[in-house]
């Protein structure tokens, strides 16, 4: 219930958004808990307006109420709302009603991490007349203005660039002014697969089942959100802060050394493999980017894992994660508008039931249903790339996107959505469109050797639909691409295809998408 103890007068309330959850939020700094609060508040529209998988709401609540009782406990007063208290209310028709009643001399809010939610702040406080300042956000190692500067008059953002001068800048795997090993990128080390015996013997990833603050948010959400995607039997995110640090350490300990040999390989039922499983923790503030570098670097320094392992890991977050945030803000709300490939289809059912018999599909939705998660090669070149294949409208596929992943936030989600897997955003971040072949699929993984399609095949009864899609995409955006120097290369091998072969290829793919759009199943 809300904390209605102080009847004086609030001078400061500090809003506390669900993915602002780190106990040295920079607003708590000369908060007096006599006179200022912090609000947070559980609104069902922010499961619903991108239908939000069970696991991932549940994250966010219990992490959530766990902040809200440490603060509580650090002496803080706390306007907590809990989910089903104020079931029509969005949040900023919550704010508003709250701000009414308690009248603050000013509102204060760390840098939202979706513009729909700044906006949402913005109205409520504007309504009552009271100031909102918005603070940076310090739980990011670039500074807004910082990516700006180095956008600016830049052709191209690309993000190899933008990595190698953070490196520098923070003094991140250097010896003096050059990279640690000699080259910046190892990337020709970090492609195995693991070929036909499989992964062998995982070391599992350390587990936080759900305690008794997770269980009641469980029920809460039965009770309130009940036609919420996924499920969340096997619920184990890390929801505190110290749990965060557990799960980095168990990481560098045990996953970290092969994780740049296998970061791109797939494997059936094994969700994990040697990833990190802290984008939640990350995202959600429970522990700092540069805690986590800065265990990675030290694993190499103490000869526990090798280079390319740690500086394909620290590439992760110091160059893609800084990079997506530093686009999502400088190019605003149009990422919403893109659409540069003119993609028109909706998202096929098999998203939201993994019924399919592509293997790959079958089992990266399935495991995204089951457990919210699935890793970067698989959102990629799995789900993302047969949406892009098939021509799925951007607005679809980033609302699944946003809605589906226990670690989704739009800062993150939505570049790498609409800009890395699906080429909506024109090139403004990758060079071409990640587009291959089902025989990528087959390189990395075993799913083909389970799969009735054949990833050789474009044609005829054992066609892989991926390979089918592939180059019925080439042919689609030949003008676009075939003359580009970039893709030329790729794009040579469709315009010296047979036309009758290509016809053919354009009819089975015309019949994979109306089969597709009328909710039937491949
Ligand atoms: P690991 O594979 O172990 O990587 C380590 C860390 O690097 C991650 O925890 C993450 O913080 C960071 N990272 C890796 N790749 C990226 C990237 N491309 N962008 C930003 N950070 C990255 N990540 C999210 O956090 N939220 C999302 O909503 C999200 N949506 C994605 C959608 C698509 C289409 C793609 C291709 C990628 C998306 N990613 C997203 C990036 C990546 O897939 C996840 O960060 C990663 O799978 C999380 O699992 P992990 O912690 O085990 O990561
Ligand atoms: Fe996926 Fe094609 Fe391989 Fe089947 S054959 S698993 S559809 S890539």
């Amino acid at each position: 219930m809300p904390d209605s103890a102080l009847p004086v007068a609030v001078r400061t309330l500090l809003v506390v958004l669900g993915d602002q959850l780190a106990p040295d939020h920079p607003g708590l700094q000369g908060l007096d808990p006599t006179r200022d609060r912090l609000w947070m508040a559980e609104v069902a529209e922010e499961s619903r307006h991108a239908p939000s998988h069970i696991a991932r709401t549940a994250l966010f609540l219990s992490a959530m109420r766990h902040f809200a009782k440490e603060r509580r406990d650090d002496g803080f007063s706390v306007h907590y709302c809990h989910l089903g208290e104020r079931p029509e209310q969005a949040l900023n028709d919550a704010l508003r009603a709250d701000l009414e009643h308690l009248q603050p001399q000013h509102v204060r809010v760390l840098q939202p991490g979706e513009h729909r939610v700044l906006r949402q702040l913005q109205a409520a406080c504007a309504d009552q007349a009271i100031p909102l300042e918005v603070l940076d956000d310090p739980h990011f190692l670039v500074p807004l203005d910082a990516f700006h500067q180095w956008a600016k008059g830049r052709k191209q953002l690309r993000m190899e660039y933008f990595y190698r001068e953070q490196r520098k800048a923070l003094g991140v795997l250097m010896n003096g002014d050059e990279p640690a090993g000699g080259q910046w990128n190892f990337d020709a080390d970090n492609r195995g697969h693991f070929g036909r015996d499989g992964p062998g013997l995982l070391p599992p990833p350390l587990s936080f089942p759900p305690d008794a603050l997770t269980r009641e948010c469980l029920g809460d959400i039965a009770r309130h959100l009940p036609d919420l995607p996924g499920q969340a039997d096997d619920f184990d995110w890390p929801v505190t802060a110290q749990q965060a640090q557990q799960a980095l350490d168990d990481f560098i300990q045990h996953r970290l050394p092969a994780f740049g040999t296998y970061q791109d390989a797939m494997w059936t039922d094994q969700p994990w493999l040697y990833h990190a499983r802290l984008s939640t923790a990350l995202n959600l503030h429970l522990i700092h980017p540069r805690t986590v570098i800065d265990a990675a670097e030290q694993a190499w320094r103490d000869g526990h894992a090798p280079l390319p392992a740690v500086e394909g890991f620290i590439r992760q977050i110091l160059g893609w994660r800084e990079y997506v945030r530093g686009l999502y803000f400088h190019f605003g709300e149009a990422w919403h508008e893109w659409n540069a490939l003119e993609a028109d289809q909706p998202l096929p059912a098999l998203y939201w039931d993994a019924k399919t018999s592509m293997q790959c599909l079958h089992q990266a939705v399935g495991q995204t249903l089951q457990l919210g998660y699935a890793h970067h090669i698989q959102r990629l070149m799995v789900t993302g790339l047969f949406a892009q294949l098939l021509g799925v409208r951007p607005a679809a596929i980033h609302a699944w996107y946003l809605g589906i992943y226990v670690d989704a936030v739009e800062w993150v989600e939505l570049p790498n959505v609409v800009g890395m897997s699906q080429y909506a955003d024109d090139g403004r971040m990758a060079s071409k469109p990640y587009v291959a072949t089902g025989r990528y699929i087959q390189r990395m993984s075993n799913y083909c050797a389970h799969c009735p399609f054949d990833p050789d095949e474009a044609l005829g009864d054992k066609a892989c639909p991926f390979t089918t899609l592939y180059w019925d995409f080439l042919d689609r955006h030949r003008d676009r691409f075939a003359r580009h120097p970039r893709t030329a290369l790729q794009w040579k091998h469709v315009e010296k295809m047979d036309p009758e072969r290509l016809q053919a290829i354009r009819d089975r793919a015309g019949e994979l998408r109306k089969t597709l759009a009328q909710g039937d199943r491949i």
